[in-house]
């Protein structure tokens, strides 16, 4: 007797997906049938980690020879795309349905480039993911990094965001962060050696996030596709690791948008007495003056300068 249900997508293997009936772990293989495609989507995958699906299979037992079968992809809350380039149409859904992005970032070992943080924020704006920066590794360089830990927190915390302080190294913060992630779904990036696999490890010394990259990296060889996964915390929650952020916050945003996702300015830009107003040459513009003001941090409207000349670079 065929039965039916509603699950999640946890893993895409390139040959069939792993479900779950979140928050339950009890995972199943199935397939897609036929051409699922969703409308207006050029992604080159129709189903992504974090979907739910309805599912149909023959029997209770499920398995690889016998899979159950995807019927239909429910609509997405929020999804994150990549792009193998900036000019490539071709896009990969890298996850859908996320409840929050944690960035992982340091102030220094490596030292942090704000404009790519800048650039990763505004990409979480775009697709609707609420973000939250990580500070890994404050054992190294909180004291001797006191004022600018203290600028950092000034800056993003300014622009609205949440910034936590922990130490993968020696525990500290991770039991708050633990907390952040039940009962949710989040993605985790940052670049590499932030430290984000060792946080993974010390949130949870279940998962070991650079075992499956090695592996991953060897059966794959250089030309595939990442393909990402979803993994259960203990203490509850669930989170998607990204490898690699090269292709990251690529997104293309006319002009006039990049200011939409830089939430402190998009409050201010309301005051402009010229709309749409790029915030650089127009007189009686509430974005310079606020930061003139010091209202809204130099750093931040750097880089939105940046991403406004990148932009025009590649129109
Ligand atoms: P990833 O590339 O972001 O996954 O970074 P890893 O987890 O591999 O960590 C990179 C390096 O930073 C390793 O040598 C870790 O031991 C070290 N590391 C990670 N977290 C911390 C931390 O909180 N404090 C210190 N001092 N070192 C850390
Ligand atoms: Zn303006």
């Amino acid at each position: 007797m065929t039965i039916r249900g509603e699950a999640t997508v946890v893993k895409h293997t390139g040959s069939h997906y792993l479900l779950s009936c979140l928050p339950a772990w009890n995972l199943f293989p199935a397939v897609l049938r036929g051409k699922i495609r969703l409308k207006g989507s050029t992604s080159t995958n129709p189903v992504a980690v974090g979907d739910r699906v309805s599912y149909e299979a023959q029997d209770e037992n499920i398995s690889l020879e016998s899979p159950a079968v995807i019927t239909a992809v429910h609509p997405r809350n929020n999804y994150l795309i990549r792009k193998s380039t900036n000019l490539s149409r071709q896009e990969h859904i890298i996850a859908a349905n996320l409840d929050m992005a944690f960035i992982v970032a340091t102030i220094d070992f490596p030292e942090i480039k704000l404009p790519f943080l800048d650039r990763i924020l505004v990409t979480c704006e775009v697709y609707n993911i609420p973000a939250t920066i990580v500070l890994n590794k404050v054992d190294l360089y909180r004291e001797t990094h006191a004022e600018m830990l203290e600028a950092f927190h000034n800056i993003y915390e300014g622009a609205g965001y949440k910034v936590m302080e922990v130490s993968a190294l020696t525990g500290e913060g991770v039991s708050e962060l633990r907390e952040a992630c039940k009962d949710s779904l989040s993605l985790f990036c940052g670049v590499s050696g932030v430290g984000k696999s060792s946080l993974i490890k010390a949130l949870d010394p279940e998962l070991d996030p650079k075992v499956g990259e090695i592996s991953d990296a060897h059966l794959q060889g250089k030309h595939t596709t990442t393909f990402y996964e979803m993994y259960p915390l203990s203490s509850g929650g669930f989170i998607i690791d990204t490898p690699g952020l090269r292709s990251f916050g690529l997104v293309e945003l006319a002009k006039e948008e990049i200011a939409l996702y830089f939430p402190e300015m998009h409050r201010a830009s309301e005051n402009c007495r010229f709309s749409p107003c790029t915030h650089t040459h127009e007189p009686g513009c509430a974005v310079k003056e606020a930061v003139e003001e010091g209202l809204i941090s130099y750093e931040r409207y750097s880089s939105y300068l940046g991403m406004l000349d990148d932009e025009s670079k590649y129109r």
